[in-house]
């Protein structure tokens, strides 16, 4: 990670010196990226379906809620009673073994979109024995940390769906390869998201706009996370769930140095 935020900064000064916008620079196509929400576990189902209902009406686009054992087939059954048409997925964050595969397979029914990373975190063999028997697209997020393991994910059918997190996977350049290796093997990916601040987000956005992310990602709006954000303008979503995508250098976003040095805790300068 510590590796892909320095990549990334290379990345951002390059398109501000060539005065071309960073997602071109990347190889961007989009003018507007569609933008999911991922829900996390709460204290109730009540709760759950309370946040759902608020981000359906923000016009997100797609719901992801988490999912482990004990919070999974009734919590689904529930959403999917109140919204039987949603774009509806969970990510397990490896809660699950392969002894539970009969309990996995009773999410079929509710029309997911995908199941994430349901196995073991490092796991490519078993989420293949997985896939083979479910119709719901496994998608794998942990286990991917750059092109050859997307590449043996894909030849062992451990997955149809990619979650490219630019951190997990060190810098714009392994995403932009794990993105070509899934496109070659016409899987598409999406692009999740891990609490960035605005640099960050305003770094997803670029990335989504490549071909292959052709699903909603968990890119959102800057004040589903924060206060106040580290970037002018904040990152907003539209009425239609989309974030559109700015014809200009750079992110198309301006770095509020004085809101990072209010923040700052620490400071350590490097010199050679
Ligand atoms: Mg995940």
């Amino acid at each position: 990670m510590a590796k892909g935020a320095l990549e990334n900064a290379v990345w951002d000064a390059e398109a501000k010196a060539k005065n071309v916008p960073l997602w071109r620079l990347l190889g961007g196509t989009r003018d507007k990226i569609p933008c999911g929400v991922s829900i996390g576990i709460q204290d109730s189902h009540e709760q759950l379906l309370d946040k759902i209902s608020t981000e359906l009406d923000a016009g997100y686009q797609r719901i992801k809620v988490k999912v482990k054992p004990g919070w999974d087939v009734d919590v689904l059954s529930k959403i999917r009673q109140r919204w039987p048409n949603i774009t509806l997925s969970c990510d397990a964050n490896s809660a699950y073994t392969l002894q539970d595969i009969d309990h996995l397979k009773r999410f079929e029914e509710f029309k997911l979109l995908m199941i994430e990373q349901p196995l073991w975190n490092d796991d490519f063999y078993f989420h293949a024995t997985l896939q083979q028997q479910m119709q719901t697209a496994v998608c794998l997020d942990e286990a991917i940390e750059n092109a050859r393991d997307a590449q043996a994910a894909l030849e062992l059918g451990s997955c149809r769906i990619i979650n490219i997190k630019v951190g997990r996977v060190g810098g714009f350049s392994e995403a932009i390869a794990v993105h070509n290796v899934a496109e070659k093997f016409n899987v598409p990916v999406w692009c999740g998201g891990m609490l960035e601040s605005g640099l960050g987000r305003s770094h997803n956005i670029a990335l989504s706009t490549l071909p292959n992310f052709k699903l909603p990602g968990d890119v959102s709006a800057s004040k589903r996370y924060w206060k106040e954000d580290v970037i002018e303008p904040e990152v907003t979503v539209g009425s239609d769930g989309f974030i559109p995508i700015k014809d200009v250098p750079g992110t198309g976003y301006k770095l509020r140095e004085d809101q990072i040095e209010k923040i700052t805790v620490k400071k350590e300068i490097l010199r050679k």
